[in-house]
């Protein structure tokens, strides 16, 4: 939940709550001129840590360079300003929210005379599709939106104007009563969640939808690729059709907001046994181990605020 007496980065500075407001004919308002980060903060044993920083700020950097956004500020600056915003609002487990709009000057579709501002905010954030879903999994559907086709709206940019078309899937899945959606791509193809990326087990090999098509590049799916072939996992990043979701073995969603989220049924019908596979387990075990501090962080994930 927001903290309203805490302290937002605006351009550069740290400012009470309720001062960072921008003007309503600034430009992102009008034509959905932003691009975005969502990061983690985990309360390590020994202290707290985002997980991957320079990962998802570059990431963020090329979504802006995509838009042809200039941001002001250094890369190590901009982790550097994530981390001051972390300990000026005393927490220590969070989510982090950067963003970078186009601000207020004129109107007009033209962006490039719109100034380019930016913000950090941080808040306290619990598990994204609820408390048992890591443990129980969540029930999705196949939506009837299709992610964006190539040349479209450019997917690997994590706009905020993508989310207009992951908005139109998860309120059709919630009001199917559904948690999450499926989406397929424009040729027909398993892509991904309105917010997550998607892994399938089947025969004890991971497959997931490969990254240079419709989906975001997640860096959560990044780090469960890792995990899986270091457990001697085959990995096969290729396309999938629709019904390989009805008979995988094991079916999970990867993101910053859902971590590891086992899927229990699409369409209405049971994945596996329905209950959380094997596989899934032991990358989640995997993957909280480095993030409670309980393993050694080899790939070098953390970065201690
Ligand atoms: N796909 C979409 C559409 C997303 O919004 C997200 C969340 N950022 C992901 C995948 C997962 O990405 P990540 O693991 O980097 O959070």
């Amino acid at each position: 939940a927001f903290d309203e007496s805490g302290k937002i980065w605006f351009n550069g500075e740290l400012v009470d709550w309720k001062e960072a407001n921008i003007h309503a004919l600034s430009h992102v308002v009008h034509y959905g001129s932003s691009v975005f980060e969502g990061i983690r903060c985990y309360n390590t044993k020994k202290g707290p840590a985002v997980f991957r920083l320079k990962e998802h700020v570059q990431r963020l950097y090329n979504s802006a360079k995509i838009y042809r956004m200039e941001i002001p500020y250094s890369q190590e600056d901009f982790c550097q300003a994530i981390l001051d915003t972390i300990k000026i609002n005393q927490l220590d487990a969070c989510y982090i929210r950067p963003a970078i709009f186009r601000g207020y000057a004129e109107l007009g579709v033209y962006p490039l005379n719109c100034p380019v501002e930016s913000i950090i905010a941080v808040w306290a954030w619990g598990k994204y599709l609820g408390e048992e879903a890591l443990e129980n999994g969540v029930d999705v559907g196949v939506s009837t939106w299709r992610r964006m086709a190539p040349n479209t709206m450019p997917n690997m940019a994590k706009a905020g104007s993508n989310y207009m078309n992951s908005q139109l899937a998860k309120m059709e899945a919630v009001s199917n009563n559904y948690d999450e959606a499926i989406m397929l791509d424009y040729q027909g193809m398993v892509s991904e969640g309105s917010g997550e990326n998607i892994f399938i087990v089947k025969d004890g090999v991971l497959h997931t939808p490969p990254r240079a098509s419709s989906l975001l590049d997640g860096i959560t799916r990044n780090s469960v690729i890792t995990l899986a072939r270091d457990m001697d996992l085959e990995v096969k990043e290729e396309e999938i059709p629709r019904e390989m979701l009805y008979v995988a073995d094991e079916l999970f969603l990867t993101g910053t907001a859902a971590e590891i989220s086992p899927i229990r049924s699409v369409d209405r019908i049971t994945v596996g046994n329905g209950k959380r596979g094997e596989i899934t387990k032991k990358l989640q075990d995997d993957f909280f181990a480095i993030l409670e501090g309980n393993a050694e962080d080899k790939y070098g994930w953390l970065t201690f605020v």
